[in-house]
């Protein structure tokens, strides 16, 4: 499978992390990161380091994170902050989904904290439809077959009830522990307004794996619009 994590910021993936470290040691997939914004505002508390710096050390970050992976990983460049569901980046969208032969795509749930993450949640609902559009020119031919469409879990407070839960062991869990700490800085930026990052990461997954009883998981929905939805044996 063609396996597509569309994401508003360099970290994001964090929430899906294991599943992705899963697919990675099955073996026959391609696994494709995708991040709509270029993380310019992350350095959240170094107001010194210009911008263009600071997308420069999170598309590093991010190259290391998807080296890890295996992952090839593009960047379509909107302003960290400020994205929005334009004609531009709708097009860029569809195009980095044909060009990735979409046949998974795991994203944002679409309330978030996050207005870059619902934006972002709302261009994979509709790019993912109109990929397949082939009067909607792109550099890329349209897809046959419409992607199907995960969320992964967004936490407390946004009306996000997992249904779909992938294990995760211990090597896993220290592998996906590993691999969010590669995020140097945000690591840094997260220290300074809540605990580890990492460690975050790794007491959610914990929780969620109190749920269904296993050490580890991490917990998905699927996107219910029709030809988006995904069977559940899509899933590692
Ligand atoms: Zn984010």
């Amino acid at each position: 499978m063609n396996i597509v994590h569309v994401a508003a910021h360099q970290d994001d993936e964090a929430h899906s992390l294991g599943t992705l470290l899963k697919y990675r040691n099955q073996g026959g997939h391609r696994i494709h990161l995708i991040c709509t914004t270029n993380g310019d505002k992350g350095m959240s508390f170094s107001p010194e380091i210009p911008l263009a710096e600071a997308a420069k050390i999170r598309n590093r970050e991010m190259r290391e994170v998807a080296a890890a992976l295996g992952a090839r990983y593009s960047c379509l460049g909107a302003s960290d902050e400020f994205l929005y569901d334009t004609e531009e980046m709708r097009m860029k969208l569809i195009d980095a989904l044909r060009e990735c032969e979409a046949d998974l795509i795991f994203t944002h749930w679409p309330r978030d904290y996050n207005l870059d993450h619902n934006t972002t949640s709302t261009l994979v609902f509709q790019c993912s439809m109109n990929s397949i559009i082939a009067s909607m020119q792109s550099a890329h031919p349209a897809l046959k077959v419409t992607p199907k469409v995960f969320y992964w879990d967004v936490g407390d407070g946004f009306g996000f009830e997992g249904t779909h839960f992938v294990e995760l062991d211990e090597e896993t869990i220290r592998e996906k522990a590993r691999i969010i700490r590669l995020h140097k800085s945000q690591m840094e930026v997260m220290r300074k307004i809540g605990p580890d990052f990492a460690d975050m990461a790794v007491d959610r997954a914990r929780l969620t794996g109190a749920r269904v009883g296993v050490p580890y998981a991490e917990a998905f929905r699927p996107c219910l619009a029709s030809r988006r939805t995904p069977l559940a044996n899509m899933l590692p």
